[in-house]
C-alpha cells in the first residue's frame, strides 16, 4: 500500500491512467485510461464475465443501451429520489454534499439524508467550511444525479433523455426477453457491464469517484422469502472473486446498512468496503431489492413482468438480490493492494505484485544489446513465439537494471533476457520471476510450454 499521490504519478508515468483532456488543461475529474490500464479494465471485466456468467449454468448475460425511455426512471424512482443533499458556502461559494460534511465532523459512516435534519445538525454542530473556515451555508436542496440531454435536433421538455446512472435498469425491462429467449429457471440471473453517469457534487480521490464510470452489476431473480439465504451467498461469492483479484482479505470488511440508511426499495443491503489510504471506503453494494423494480415497471409500462412457475402452475414476480461493483474503484484497490516498495541491494524496488492472470504484461522480452544483430534477430523470434498467447512487451530502451525495475513497476510476472550465451552456445535465455527475482535457464524450444504452465489466463 503506499498514499494516494505515489500511486497516481506512477498510474501516470507507467501509463496505467492519464487526467482526461490534458492538453486543454484538463476537464475535472475525468480520467483515461492508457495502454495498460485498458488492460488492466478489460482483463477485471473478462474474470468478472467468466466467474459470474460462463462458468454458471445459471447466469446470462446481457448489454442494455445506455440511452433508454425517460418513463423508465420514473418508474425506478430516479427522477425523484435519486438526489444528493447539496449546500454552498455563502462566504466562498464552494459547493459540498451535506452529509459528507457532518459525517467528516462526527467522524460517522453515513448519515441519514433527509434535508430538514440536516439543515439542524449543520446549525447545532456549528459545521464550518473545509475550503474556508465560514460557518454561513445555504439551506439544502436535493441535487438530482441524472445527466440530462436532448434526443434529436430540437432542445425541448419532450425530448428530454437522461444518461443512465446504474445499468441496473436495462435489466429489469429487459426480464421478459431474457425469459422467452433463454428460458431460465429460477433461481436465475441477468449480468451486465457497461457505462454509468452520474453529476456527483463532489468528485474526486482520483478514480474512486468520478461522474462517468463503469459498473458491474448483476440482477438475481429468486422466489420471494429466499433472498436472505442467497443476499448470503453472493456476498461470498464476492469476497471470492475479490481476493482471487489480488485483495487482501484484512483490506476487506462488511458494512451492513442500518434501518434508516435502506433505500426506499431495500429490505437489506451490504456494503463490501476498501481500506483506502485515505479510510474505508465503498468498494461494492449488494442489495436485496425485494420485488420493487419488476413491480413498478409493469405498473409503468403496462407490460407484466413476471415468471411462470410450471411446478406450482403460477405466475410469480422474483426477488431480486443486487450484487453492483464499479470497474474503476476496483481497479484502483487492486493497484493499491498490490504496490510493494522494497530495497535491493541498497536500492528502491517497487513493485506491483498482481496475481498473474492480472498483469497487464505477462512476459517482457529484453534483449542484453541492442545492437548486436544476433541478439536482435533471436528476440525478435521469441516475441514472434509467445505473443499469440499471451500479452508481451519488447523492450530494449535501457540498461537491464533499469529495464528490470521498470517491468517491477507494472507488475510483469516473467522477464526473459537475450545475451551472448543464447546465440553463442545453447540457445538458452533467462527467465526471471518478478516476486522472487530468481532466474533460470530456458532452452528457447521450451520457453511457450514453460510459460503455458505458469501463466493461467483465469
Ligand atoms: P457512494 O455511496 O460511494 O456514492 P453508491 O452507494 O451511490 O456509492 P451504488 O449506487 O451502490 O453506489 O453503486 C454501486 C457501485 O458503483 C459502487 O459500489 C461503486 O463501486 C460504483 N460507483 C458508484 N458511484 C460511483 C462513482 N461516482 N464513481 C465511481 N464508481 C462509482
Amino acid at each position: 500500500m503506499t498514499d494516494l499521490k505515489t500511486l497516481v504519478s506512477l498510474a501516470k508515468r507507467r501509463g496505467f491512467v492519464f487526467q482526461g483532456s490534458e492538453i486543454y488543461g484538463g476537464l475535472s475529474n475525468t480520467w483515461d485510461f492508457g495502454p495498460l490500464g485498458v488492460s488492466l479494465k478489460n482483463t477485471i471485466k473478462n474474470l468478472f464475465w467468466h466467474k459470474m456468467v460462463t462458468t454458471r449454468q445459471d447466469m446470462f448475460g446481457l448489454d442494455s443501451a445506455i440511452l433508454m425511455n425517460p418513463r423508465v426512471w420514473e418508474a425506478s424512482g430516479h427522477l425523484g429520489n435519486f438526489t444528493d443533499p447539496l449546500v454552498d458556502c455563502k462566504n466562498c461559494k464552494e459547493r459540498f454534499r451535506a452529509d459528507d460534511l457532518l459525517e467528516q465532523k462526527l467522524q460517522k459512516d453515513k448519515i441519514p439524508a433527509e434535508a430538514e435534519l440536516l439543515n439542524k445538525m449543520l446549525k447545532e454542530m456549528n459545521i464550518t467550511c473545509p475550503s474556508c473556515g465560514a460557518s454561513d451555508f445555504t439551506e439544502v436542496r436535493r441535487f438530482n444525479l441524472m445527466f440530462k440531454t436532448f434526443a434529436g435536433v430540437v432542445e425541448d421538455k419532450a425530448n428530454e433523455i437522461y444518461l443512465r446512472p446504474e445499468t441496473a435498469q436495462g435489466i429489469f425491462v429487459n426480464f421478459n426477453n431474457i425469459v422467452n429467449s433463454s428460458r431460465p429457471k429460477l433461481p436465475f440471473g441477468i449480468a451486465q457491464i457497461g457505462k454509468s453517469f452520474r453529476n456527483e457534487i463532489t468528485p474526486g480521490n482520483f478514480i474512486f469517484r468520478t461522474r462517468e464510470f463503469e459498473q458491474m452489476e448483476i440482477e438475481y431473480f429468486v422466489f420471494p422469502g429466499t433472498e436472505n439465504q442467497y443476499f448470503d451467498s453472493w456476498i461470498n461469492e464476492f469476497m471470492n472473486f475479490l481476493t482471487s483479484l489480488g485483495i487482501s482479505k484484512e483490506n476487506l470488511r462488511i458494512r451492513e446498512h442500518s434501518k434508516e440508511e435502506l433505500s426506499h426499495y431495500s429490505n437489506r443491503t451490504c456494503d463490501i468496503e476498501y481500506n483506502f489510504p485515505w479510510g474505508w471506503g465503498e468498494l461494492m453494494g449488494i442489495a436485496s431489492r425485494t420485488d420493487y423494480d419488476l413491480k413498478r415497471h409493469s405498473e409503468y409500462s403496462g407490460v407484466e413482468l413476471k415468471y411462470f412457475d410450471p411446478y406450482t402452475n403460477t405466475h410469480i414476480t422474483p426477488y431480486v438480490i443486487e450484487p453492483s461493483c464499479g470497474v474503476e474503484r476496483l481497479l484502483l484497490a487492486i493497484m493499491f493492494d498490490c504496490y510493494y516498495e522494497e530495497t535491493v541491494k541498497d536500492e528502491k524496488r517497487v513493485v506491483l505484485r498482481f496475481p498473474i492472470n492480472l498483469s497487464p504484461i505477462k512476459v517482457a522480452i529484453l534483449p542484453l544489446k541492442k545492437n548486436e544483430p544476433r541478439i536482435v534477430e533471436k528476440a525478435k523470434e521469441i516475441f514472434k513465439i509467445i505473443s499469440p498467447y499471451f500479452a508481451v512487451q519488447y523492450d530494449d530502451t535501457g540498461s537491464i537494471g533499469k529495464l528490470y525495475r521498470r517491468q517491477d513497476e507494472i507488475g510483469t510476472p516473467f522477464c526473459v533476457t537475450i545475451d551472448f550465451q543464447t546465440v553463442e552456445q545453447d540457445d538458452t535465455v533467462t527467465v526471471r520471476d518478478r516476486d522472487s527475482m530468481q532466474q533460470e535457464r530456458i532452452k528457447v524450444g521450451e520457453l511457450l510450454n514453460y510459460f503455458k504452465n505458469k501463466i493461467n489466463l483465469f
